[in-house]
């Protein structure tokens, strides 16, 4: 099911021995970091496993060079790579989109943004995912929700929708798992507190909560989730904050569980130290973008989850996603770097022109920003933008205006106006796989 990548550092001259003697990898698989050629390899399918780490163990031998591996092949001739569970965990700002492999089930749980659809999509397709036993929707708030609707109309054959029967301040018949399920006839399981889902003949994932509505704040009616297994277990919280965890507290719900996906972003009025003695994690993944959120992950929520001795890994961290296998009750969490996927660009900034409704996009990276399928947020409308086939030089700049731009601009917005002249307006520029590259504010208090 999981088809790890190979990280593999060389000098230009191993590397082309290297390509000669192993004549499936070839030259699309290498990139250039630092001027040092990479080599990122897919163990494709029906590709055998012992072949390709024999031949690396050889080479390695022969060279003498550094080599690391994403957790699960280098000991793929001990272990079938089914016998470790793997929870995906995306960068993809302050929004959450995880991917649960184990045995041949794969099961999702949230979707992220709309507009961070791409890194769902590609994840899905660096694992090899061609069917989802079932997807979770933790809560209705789009940063979880967003990537739903185009999840469901891609028609990738999925068997289930899961979503919690409590939740608050959804319009009738607006309920974004029931929209997407509807959208291809089928009806949602609705889940409570106790109900248990099968995840394979050996994994399952237990509903701790919600066990009673809140109306006040729709993150603490989150489907909080206990995935387990015979190689570890996984809690899965959604957005809840210190009311839902109080719940949970008061019902016993929580036991020690290996990894521990943080609530709320990581924000300071989750994730109480009372939840965390109860669950004793040993890794912990926060979901964030600083950028998108400042006061995410929280100073106070690092204090007490460090108190606790656990590994903590934050979203924005990683490359393109946090990876963690797990096995024998041990997470080992990897940085991923997807496959025929361009490096992040770095050093890209953003700047909103209130008066005359542009915004300038500005590379002070060392390679050219290329924009195209890029998608350009602005969160007061929650509009969204797919910027045209072009290309931002290093140094450079590019402007998008509207129509009530009076100069020019490199790129037009369709609309009247872009961004709000007097409430908070957000802009955030995503790259085409939906990792955020920079975000600015129109100025005014949020
Ligand atoms: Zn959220």
């Amino acid at each position: 099911m999981s088809n790890p990548i190979v990280i593999i550092p060389m000098q230009a001259a191993q590397m082309a021995a290297f390509l000669d003697e192993n004549r499936h990898v070839n030259s699309s698989h290498v990139r250039f970091e630092k001027g040092a050629p990479v080599l990122y390899y897919r163990q494709e399918e029906g590709y055998e496993v012992k072949t390709l780490t024999r031949a690396l163990a050889i080479f390695m031998l022969l060279a003498g060079i550094a080599v690391w591996t994403v957790p699960g092949l280098s000991r793929a001739d001990e272990q079938s790579p089914d016998s470790a569970a793997q929870f995906i965990a995306l960068n993809i700002g302050k929004a959450d989109c995880m991917l649960l492999l184990w045995e041949d089930q794969a099961f999702l749980i949230d979707a992220g943004y709309e507009q961070t659809y791409a890194a769902l999509k590609t994840m899905l397709s660096q694992y090899g995912v061609a069917h989802l036993n079932g997807v979770f929707l933790t809560h209705c708030h789009k940063d979880h929700y967003g990537g739903l609707l185009s999840l469901a109309q891609s028609g990738l054959p999925i068997d289930a929708w899961y979503a919690a029967e409590i939740y608050y301040d959804v319009k009738p018949g607006q309920h974004p798992a029931a929209v997407a399920a509807a959208s291809r006839g089928t009806p949602v399981t609705w889940l409570k507190a106790g109900d248990v889902v099968s995840a394979g003949s050996t994994g399952s994932f237990t509903v701790l909560g919600p066990t009673s509505v809140n109306d006040a704040n729709e993150n603490n009616n989150s489907l909080v989730l206990r995935f387990s297994c015979p190689q570890g277990s996984i809690l899965l919280t959604g957005d809840m904050k210190e009311d839902e965890e109080y719940d949970l507290l008061r019902a016993n719900a929580f036991s020690p569980t290996d990894v521990l996906k943080v609530g709320h972003h990581g924000d300071n009025k989750a994730t109480t130290l009372n939840m965390l003695r109860a669950v004793q994690p040993k890794a912990a993944l926060i979901l964030t973008s600083t950028q998108e959120e400042i006061d995410t992950p929280a100073r106070s929520t690092l204090s007490r989850l460090s108190a606790t001795g656990c590994a903590i890994y934050v979203s924005q961290e990683a490359h393109d996603a946090w990876q963690v296998t797990l096995r024998n009750g041990v997470p080992e969490v990897t940085d991923v770097y997807w496959h025929d996927v361009p490096l992040r660009a770095e050093n890209i900034s953003l700047k909103i022109d209130l008066k005359d409704d542009l915004l300038t996009i500005r590379n002070d990276g060392a390679n050219p920003l290329q924009l195209k399928d890029c998608i350009l947020y602005s969160s007061r409308g929650d509009d969204m933008l797919t910027l045209p086939d072009a290309s931002v030089p290093a140094g450079g700049t590019f402007t998008v205006g509207s129509r009530s731009t009076k100069g020019s601009s490199d790129y037009q917005w369709s609309g009247k106006k872009i961004w709000h002249q007097k409430k908070y307006d957000m802009a955030i520029l995503y790259d085409a796989f939906g990792r955020p590259l920079a975000r600015t504010d129109n100025g005014m208090p949020e």
